[in-house]
């Protein structure tokens, strides 16, 4: 095929296999949603809703809600369907990218996928910000870019601690680069760490609807940014990109944002619990773990993996990540859902011997 630039013949698939099973904790999905009292309010405005006209062209009414919620001013913020389409419109516009590794998949995919020059600082031992190598790398590049940071950190669920990611703000600025930190799991944190220092023209702060809100299916995201950086990356973004369902959905959410903090309270109090009980866990360790999912080492991720699914349980094999040898990732469910887990989990550990 000629038409295409060579590149993208070649470019891999996005890391990730759909596969049908009872108990999916491979997504890092809530396993609540909205209650019911609120999808029924849902239908009821869906059934109003004008879906022969186009929606807003880049849903400027969600984005003064959200500006309202978060405190920010309208103008920096930037709604997306999804924030995976924010980070591509993010690669697209920067000069080059810098990432932290093992990351999130989708920095690395998209600047292959863009054409972006893409470098990678590995983490250090118990998954620590390589502060020093980080500092040179946003000094050394020729030209500034895009540096992304999630925190809490996917995939291993650790948090790293303000202080060090401050420095790494201040040292962006001082070399004029965007840093993006990418909070997808904030409600999961400690809620004195949660909030990174905002207002600061060189950082950007990333945040999804799909993960404690419970709205993965609705496809929503958003970035809070200067005034300047939210105009290029909307410039980017398909105009009237965000389904009117969409805009809907997460409207009603920000109105009640107290389910929100209950599903957070269970998903918490329930990956402590899983956490506890595979201490016991002959051959299986956790991490320690700041998101709604935890890392899992085992003495085989195939088997685990495979061994999981015979059971009705569908998680992520992440030993394909260098350095994450033997690693699972299992999203935290329902407390029915984290048993079955943990009971598949241990008679496996039968199986290994
Ligand atoms: N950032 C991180 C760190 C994520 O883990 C995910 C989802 N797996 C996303 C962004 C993408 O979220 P969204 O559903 O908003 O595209």
């Amino acid at each position: 095929m000629k038409a295409f630039k060579p590149r993208l013949l070649a470019l891999p698939d996005y890391p990730y296999t759909a596969r049908q099973a009872l108990i999916k904790l491979d997504q890092n999905e809530s396993p609540y949603g909205l209650p019911p009292e609120l999808k029924a309010e849902l239908a009821a405005r869906l059934e109003a809703l004008p879906l022969n006209r186009y929606p807003e062209m880049h849903a400027e009414s969600l984005a003064e809600r959200i500006a309202d919620f978060e405190g920010w001013p309208e103008t920096g913020v930037v709604v997306g369907p999804g924030s995976n389409t924010i980070i591509t419109a993010l690669v697209a516009a920067a000069q080059r990218v810098l990432d932290v590794q093992p990351s999130f998949a989708l920095y690395q995919h998209a600047a292959e996928l863009l054409g972006v020059p893409y470098r990678a600082v590995p983490l250090e031992e118990g998954f620590q910000l390589p502060l020093e190598a980080l500092l040179a790398a946003l000094a050394e590049e020729e030209s500034p870019g895009v540096f992304f940071l999630p925190n809490p950190h996917t995939p291993t669920g650790h948090f790293f601690m303000q202080e060090r990611v401050q420095i790494l703000c201040e040292a962006a600025a001082q070399h004029d680069w965007l840093m993006v930190i990418d909070e997808a799991y904030y409600q999961f944190a400690p809620a004195d760490l949660k909030r990174q220092a905002l207002g600061q023209p060189h950082l950007g702060v990333l945040r999804t609807f799909s993960k404690a809100w419970g709205l993965a299916g609705a496809r929503a995201g958003y970035l809070l940014a200067s005034e300047e950086a939210a105009r290029v990356v909307r410039h980017l973004l398909p105009p009237f990109g965000i389904p009117a369902p969409t805009a809907l959905a997460v409207e009603l959410a920000l109105e009640h944002p107290g389910y929100v903090t209950e599903a957070v309270e269970k998903v918490r109090r329930e990956r402590e619990r899983v956490y506890l009980e595979l201490k016991a866990h002959p051959t299986w360790t956790a991490y320690p773990s700041h998101t709604n999912f935890l890392l899992v080492r085992t003495p085989d991720a195939q088997a685990a993996y495979e061994g999981l699914l015979k059971r009705g349980i569908l998680v992520r094999r992440q030993d394909h990540v260098p350095g994450l040898e033997g690693a699972i990732r299992v999203t935290i469910g329902t407390p029915v859902e984290n048993d079955a887990f943990l009971q598949a989990a241990f008679e496996l550990a039968k199986e290994e011997k």
